[in-house]
């Protein structure tokens, strides 16, 4: 029983047992997380790379056996290809600033989906703003799926990047990031997937994908926050210029001119956060001792308990409806702000998010203000399920139609 393994389950909330239903906003950190950040710190805590003493290579060697993990996680052909950021934003910068900036040109277009959180929105336009390029945006279907069509129809020669999540935050949906690399690769364009949603329920394979580049953040990922991934193509990688310059990410620095540091360092500039690898390290070695196909079935079930127990409840509706869903259910309740919903779930001890989970675009798309989003992870259960279907009830008789 994984549940065990996170000591967060202890708490009680407002006077009853935390019911966690906000894992699309960040994953609770299991025992085996917490301890080896913490004896991380306790024995072997020293900077890395430049240090001659023992303990320097003592972290150096724990920095680095994370990233063959997340090499191995992400089936990557080299850990070379491995680039610690701070999280799925800080990745999606880089490549927008490194290879952006410097590839794109007046006229160009990237294209980003409706489903993208502003993370996948904002670094494209501040690149496309800076060379005259477009960002144009894919539509989606009314059950928030991206239109495939729709898709075809704009790809062409100026497309030179495509960016999409491989599930989206608001609603759940699994994209089909394999036909749509492919696409993309077809036009001569390259992609890019926002992985933060899907790393939480399964391994990656990037090479079966066929992505240019994958994102994602360790806090969703049962990980501390402040520590994620880039993992790009070699190539591209290689040919990229550095995104922050400074310490670590050189080879030698004179007035005259800088050379840079090979791959993976030279985009990775001051002190990382080692901690923070030690720990995501950690995760994917505990993801690794549990049955993940069997997890994202029982988070299926949940959710389709869910889906049903909810459709009795008048005045609750589901915004989009996926046909497949990462165990998101995202919804509106006739009568009562998503926030209202928000505190009156909390007074119950049950945790969800609500507002427009940083997908303004999709939002306006679906003429909402918000949603209440309900996320489940492999260790809920359904007794979550049934408290947050008593929840439901309890504010459809406050507040819901009559
Ligand atoms: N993309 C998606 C799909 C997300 O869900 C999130 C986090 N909510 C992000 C990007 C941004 O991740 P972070 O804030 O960890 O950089």
């Amino acid at each position: 029983m994984v549940r065990a393994d996170f000591p967060i389950f202890g708490e009680m909330i407002n006077g009853q047992p935390l019911v966690y239903l906000d894992n699309a906003a960040t994953t609770q950190k299991p025992n085996a997380v917490i301890d080896a950040i913490a004896n991380y710190y306790r024995h072997d805590n020293a900077n890395v790379h430049r240090g001659v003493h023992t303990l320097s290579d003592r972290a150096t060697r724990h920095f680095e056996d994370a990233r063959e993990r997340v090499s191995s996680f992400l089936n990557s052909p080299s850990s070379r290809q491995i680039i610690w950021t701070r999280g799925t934003t800080e990745a999606i910068n880089l490549v927008a600033y490194s290879w952006g900036v410097n590839n794109l040109k007046a006229g160009d277009r990237i294209l980003v989906s409706w489903l993208e959180h502003h993370s996948d929105i904002v670094p494209w336009q501040l690149a496309a703003e800076r060379v005259g390029a477009e960002v144009v945006p894919i539509p989606v279907t009314s059950n928030a799926e991206i239109d495939l069509n729709a898709l075809d129809g704009l790809l062409d020669e100026r497309v030179k990047l495509v960016a999409v999540n491989h599930v989206s935050n608001a609603i759940g949906t699994v994209n089909p990031v394999e036909e749509i690399c492919a696409k993309a690769r077809a036009v001569g364009a390259l992609s890019l997937v926002d992985g933060a949603q899907a790393v939480g329920h399964w391994d990656v394979d990037v090479q079966a994908l066929g992505c240019d580049f994958y994102c994602f953040s360790g806090h969703k990922l049962f990980a501390p926050t402040g520590v994620g991934v880039l993992w790009g193509r070699e190539d591209l990688l290689e040919a990229m210029p550095p995104f922050l310059g400074g310490g670590e990410m050189i080879e030698t620095v004179s007035f005259e001119g800088t050379s840079f540091n090979t791959l993976p360092f030279k985009f990775e500039a001051g002190t990382p956060n080692i901690a923070g690898a030690v720990g995501l390290g950690a995760a994917i070695d505990y993801l690794s001792l549990i049955d993940r196909s069997a997890a994202a079935a029982h988070e299926s079930a949940l959710l389709a308990a869910t889906l049903e127990a909810a459709s009795e409840i008048p005045g609750v509706h589901r915004i989009g409806a996926p046909k497949q869903s990462a165990g998101i259910f995202s919804f509106v309740m006739e009568g009562c702000h998503p926030s209202d919903v928000g505190m009156l779930l909390d007074e119950q001890g049950i945790a969800v998010r609500t507002g427009h989970h940083c997908t303004q675009p999709l939002m306006s798309h679906f003429e909402l203000p918000g949603t209440v989003r309900a996320s489940f992870s492999m260790y809920n259960t359904l007794d979550d399920v049934d408290k947050l279907i008593a929840g439901l009830k309890k504010a459809q008789s406050l507040f819901g139609p009559r």
